[in-house]
């Protein structure tokens, strides 16, 4: 009998269509662009919530980011970018983000008044030490490059499966 189960089990698996993946070669292809928050509309746009990305041009360094993050992990440090002008930023102020404590709430999305932090797909943030996760503004204003073959996830009543 459990011979016979062990083999039901097996060939089962043969009809059953596939929710493993060739990672890092194959990766899921998320919806969306990432966690947004509309701050017109007092809103939060849904989305995966992996790296941020810094709009310089509108960040006017008010640190309200970096308050909102205060009472969760402070990983955010304000530091003078003093090389990059922009005209709502007199001080050259901008959050940098220390992703060995990010824990990816979002909070400091909420918090920008400006529509200048918001979220991405990237989750692939490894390093070898700590100093490496720590975001300067420069690194956070450029967007993530992914690279591999992204698959959409399936997800039914009785099953999840990719193509
Ligand atoms: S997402 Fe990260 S940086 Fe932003 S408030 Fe949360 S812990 Fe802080
Ligand atoms: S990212 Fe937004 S909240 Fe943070 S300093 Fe810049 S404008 Fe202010």
């Amino acid at each position: 009998m459990g011979l016979f189960n062990a083999i039901y089990s097996g060939v089962r698996q043969l009809f059953i269509r596939r929710m493993t993946m060739n990672y890092p070669e194959q990766k899921l292809d998320m919806e969306g662009d990432g966690y947004k928050f509309d701050p017109k509309e007092n809103i939060g746009i849904p989305g995966y919530k992996g790296r941020h990305l810094l709009v310089m041009d509108k960040c006017t360094g008010c640190q309200l980011c970096a308050i909102a993050c205060d009472g969760i992990a402070i990983a955010i440090d304000m530091i003078t970018e003093a090389d990059t002008k922009v005209v709502v930023n007199k001080k050259s102020l901008f959050p940098q983000i220390d992703y060995s404590r990010c824990v990816f709430c979002g909070l400091c999305v909420d918090a920008c008044p400006f529509d200048a932090l918001v979220m991405t797909n990237h989750y692939e943030l490894a390093g070898y030490d700590r100093k490496s996760l720590i975001f300067k503004p420069k690194q956070l204003a450029i967007p993530p490059k992914d690279v591999g073959q992204f698959v959409k996830f399936n997800i039914k009543d009785k099953e999840a499966y990719h193509e």
